[in-house]
């Protein structure tokens, strides 16, 4: 029998699988193993993934965040497809849309339009792309539209529109014209009689009128606290064991991740990501084009800090005091930093002396310092008005 690090409920150790503490799409198949477990039941695995991981990575913001943290300057192996960034849900209804059918607005790497005609969701309404599972096995569609610069930046339209979708059974149609291309190469087709009027629909909505188009987005609340307390009960785990489920402090960050609507904050110090941003902490931890993940004491609490770019920023106590005893502080002493870099699939761990020391130019650590020297991770610009607070 095990107890399960998140509903900790006791139960036979056939219902354990494998937990990547960090979720697989922030990089956490990359990060060194002793950031994975088996200490949690396939039914907060599966239950948690959709539920607080994918509502922290498809939230709106946030996936726009991470796009933010791309490069699109360079076009190399192994990071050949720009994700697509989500503007939002058409506003104005398409009369041709089924009544559970939504439009949702995807531009290119080089402003092509995408409209992709999806199901709705009542239950995860809030998620970028939908429900990842409902919508995987749906049949959907989705319009591409070109722009004046896909041709002559042709390699970037070519993956994007590849990888765009993929997993999920999308039919992808050529609104309009390209030339040069075997459309069916990136799996375009061309438009049937049927399609073409709703092309024509789009096309007038989106194109034809001097405002931009008009989207709506949809947000929960809370959700980053629930990602924060799961992320620093798994991490915590990972470094101190057991003893991560067993103090009182350890009461708060369960409570957070099942938090509720209506139930009271935890006490475990969380600023949100959406809070006032400290720029003083956002530079001495965030890294260009990167997620961080930082452990650090800060008056004998141990202190989890998430950071996307240098833009964004989350923290939370993970372990209190009480909670610690000196040779536990030992097991993290120099603090903890995980550098992310989703774009080439490549996780980083150092000590944050370590960071701290190649972040000010004391001491170079060697393979920040040749990612600096391949990538251009100066420019960092959000895709849109993303400073809005929702
Ligand atoms: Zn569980």
């Amino acid at each position: 029998m095990l107890v399960c690090i998140y509903c900790e409920e006791e139960k036979g150790d056939k219902n354990f699988s494998s937990e990547h503490v960090i979720p697989k799409s922030l990089g956490g198949a990359q990060v060194p193993d002793r950031f994975k477990t088996q200490r949690v039941c396939e039914t907060c695995n599966n239950n948690l993934g959709l539920f607080v991981d994918a509502s922290f990575e498809k939230n709106w913001f946030i996936s726009n965040w991470l796009h933010a943290i791309y490069p699109t300057d360079k076009i190399q192996d192994g990071f050949k497809e720009i994700p697509l960034i989500c503007i939002g849900i058409l506003k104005e209804k398409a009369p041709f849309l089924q009544t559970d059918e939504i439009c949702e607005y995807y531009l290119g790497p080089n402003h092509e339009s995408i409209f992709w005609i999806r199901p709705d969701d009542e239950r995860l309404f809030g998620y970028v792309g939908g429900n990842p599972r409902t919508t995987k096995d749906a049949n959907t569609r989705a319009y591409f539209f070109m722009s004046k610069k896909s041709e002559s930046n042709a390699h970037a339209m070519l993956y994007s529109f590849k990888h765009a979708f993929s997993g999920r059974k999308v039919d992808k149609i050529l609104a309009g014209q390209i030339d040069g291309f075997e459309i069916s190469k990136i799996g375009l087709r061309p438009p049937n009689e049927h399609e073409k009027t709703e092309i024509q629909w789009l096309d007038n909505y989106a194109f034809n009128q001097n405002e931009k188009v008009q989207c709506q987005i949809r947000h929960y609340g809370r959700f980053d606290i629930r990602f924060l307390s799961k992320l620093a009960r798994g991490l915590s785990f990972c470094i101190w064991g057991d003893k991560v489920l067993q103090s009182p402090y350890s009461r708060e960050i369960f409570k957070g991740i099942w938090l509720k609507n209506d139930e009271p904050m935890p006490d475990t110090k969380n600023v949100s990501i959406f809070a006032n941003q400290d720029q003083n902490l956002l530079d001495r931890f965030g890294y260009p084009k990167a997620i961080v993940i930082t452990f650090m004491q800060i008056d004998k609490n141990i202190s989890m800090c998430v950071n996307i770019g240098t833009k964004k920023s989350a923290r939370i106590i993970c372990a209190d005091e009480k909670m610690l005893t000196d040779i536990d502080r030992r097991k993290i002493e120099g603090g903890l930093a995980i550098v992310i870099f989703s774009f080439l699939k490549k996780a980083i761990s150092m000590t944050l002396m370590e960071f701290l020391a190649h972040k000010d130019g004391t001491l170079p650590h060697p393979e920040l310092a040749k990612i600096e020297q391949e990538f251009d991770l100066t420019s960092e610009k959000a895709p849109r008005n993303l400073q809005d607070k929702p």
